[in-house]
């Protein structure tokens, strides 16, 4: 398992909040395709198909998460495989300087963390991802909208009418819950490692529960 020390400062910008990137240096980060080459990896923030329109990654970015979201992804992996169908991350860890231009893209926070409230965004401590499923054949299905759509379709609990989807979405919700995950009531592709909170320092962690909502819902 090969282990990175994310050099922030490849990321950095005038902007970002240099107290808050001195307290994530030294978060432990792997490569997801180094713990589980069959998770398909498409940084969307890495090429022009994302909503500023052009790459918010170097070139070459791989999808760092920390060790335990890593394995617990490989877990949900496992379990969409008996179904026939694959994991594939639109988004993982986040450097603070990125989520500081989706802010400034967005200004919306139900949809996008502020970095400089309470803890930011999760995906900025390698304790959440973005996902979605493909089939066998690595061929995208249908899910309830792309990858931030920001509208009320993209809600954790699909309220349309096909069942194709609605099948879909909850088989992704089953295997990240079943995997040790929680989701975003806004945003059908996000998850966040249940226990989240173990891994930002207390102080950060009360402040982030005050602004996040990542919870189940009662129903799946
Ligand atoms: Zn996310």
């Amino acid at each position: 398992m090969r282990c990175f020390n994310v050099p922030l400062m490849a990321f950095a910008v005038m902007t970002v909040p240099m107290k808050f990137a001195a307290a994530q240096a030294a978060i432990p980060l792997v490569d997801i395709k180094s713990v589980d080459p069959t998770i398909l990896v498409e940084l969307r923030y890495a090429g022009r198909n994302n909503l500023t329109g052009h790459p918010l990654y170097p070139l070459g970015t791989r999808a760092l998460v920390r060790p335990e979201v890593a394995s617990r992804l490989s877990k949900a992996k496992t379990f969409l495989r008996h179904y026939q169908y694959r994991l594939k991350i639109w988004d993982a860890y986040r450097p603070v300087a990125v989520q500081v231009k989706l802010w400034q893209a967005v200004h919306n926070n139900d949809y996008v963390a502020n970095p400089e409230t309470g803890a930011g965004s999760l995906h900025s401590w390698g304790l959440a991802v973005d996902a979605t499923l493909v089939d066998a054949w690595n061929r995208p299905v249908r899910m309830p909208t792309d990858f931030d759509d920001f509208t009320p379709a993209a809600m954790w609990h699909y309220a349309g009418p096909d069942f194709e989807i609605r099948s879909h979405v909850h088989l992704l919700q089953i295997a990240m819950r079943n995997a040790g995950f929680y989701g975003l009531p806004t945003e059908w592709w996000h998850f966040t490692i249940a226990n989240w909170q173990e891994y930002l320092p207390p102080e950060k962690a009360k402040q982030a529960a005050q602004v996040c909502e990542t919870h189940w819902q009662d129903k799946l």
